[in-house]
C-alpha cells in the first residue's frame, strides 16, 4: 500500500489541477478553489484514519481538535472570561486528541469498512452540513467540498490497489481487492453505521439546486434535479 506521503502528494497533484479548472470553467471563485483543493488533498488520508499510530491518524486529530477548540472559542466568547475561554479551547483540544482518538483506535481496525467507497460517500455527506453549517459556506460551497473530499478518498482507494500490483513481473499481491471495496461484508454492523452515518449527513445538508443549475445544459442533471425533487 502507498504511504502517507505518496498518498498526500497524489491527491493534491491531482485536486489542485481540478480545482483550477473548476475556477476557470466558472464554477468556483478563487477562495472556493483554493478549499476545493485543500478537501481534495484531505480527502487523500480520510481511508487510513482507521490505522492506529498512522500519521494521516495524528493529523486528522489534530486538525479535528483545532477545529472543536475553534468553535468552543466562538461559541464561549461572550459568555466566558477570556482565561475560562482559553482553558475551554485547550481542555477541548486535548479531549478530542486523547481520549477521544484513543477510543477511536480501539474501535477501528486497519483497512476495515472505514478503508471503503461507501465510508467515503460518508465522509462527503457529513463533511456537506460541517462546511454549511459550522463554517457558514456558501450551498455550492459546501457541495464542492463534498465532491472534492469524496475525489481525494477514492485516489486514495484507487492508489492503495494499485500499488498491490507489482509493475516489474506483473504479479497481484495478496492484499489485491482489499483496498477498493464498496464496503466491509465482513462487519454489516459497520456497514449499517455508514449508510446511517451518510443518510444523516444528507439530512442536514442543504440543498444542491446551485450545482444542478449549473449543470443545467446537460439533459441528464436536469432529470436528475426532477428525481431529487
Ligand atoms: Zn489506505
Amino acid at each position: 500500500m502507498a504511504d502517507f506521503k505518496t498518498h498526500v502528494t497524489v491527491a493534491a497533484i491531482l485536486s489542485a489541477p481540478m480545482a483550477a479548472s473548476a475556477f476557470i470553467l466558472g464554477y468556483a471563485n478563487m477562495n472556493d478553489a483554493i478549499l476545493y483543493a485543500l478537501a481534495g488533498t484531505l480527502g487523500g488520508l480520510l481511508p487510513d484514519i482507521d490505522a492506529d499510530d498512522s500519521a494521516a491518524i495524528r493529523l486528522i486529530f489534530r486538525l479535528f481538535g483545532a477545529l472543536v477548540a475553534g468553535l468552543a472559542i466562538a461559541f464561549s466568547m461572550d459568555k466566558l472570561l477570556h482565561w475560562q475561554v482559553l482553558a475551554l479551547a485547550i481542555m477541548s483540544y486535548l479531549v478530542v486528541r486523547f481520549p477521544i482518538q484513543w477510543a477511536f483506535e480501539q474501535f477501528t481496525v486497519h483497512r476495515g469498512t472505514l478503508h471503503s467507497v461507501l465510508a467515503n460517500i460518508m465522509f462527503a455527506a457529513l463533511a456537506v452540513p460541517t462546511a454549511y453549517h459550522l463554517f457558514a459556506l456558501e450551498a455550492k460551497t459546501a457541495w464542492g467540498i463534498g465532491g472534492f473530499i469524496f475525489l481525494g478518498a477514492t485516489i486514495h482507494l484507487v492508489l492503495d490497489e494499485l500499488y498491490s500490483i507489482e509493475l516489474s513481473g506483473m504479479r497481484i499481491k495478496r492484499s489485491f481487492g482489499t483496498a477498493m471495496k464498496l464496503t466491509d461484508w465482513g462487519e454489516p454492523l459497520a456497514s449499517v453505521l455508514l449508510v446511517l452515518g451518510c443518510a444523516v449527513g444528507y439530512w442536514f445538508s442543504p440543498s444542491a439546486d446551485a450545482w444542478l443549475d449549473a449543470f443545467a445544459w446537460w439533459p441528464e442533471s436536469a432529470r436528475l434535479a426532477e428525481w431529487i425533487k
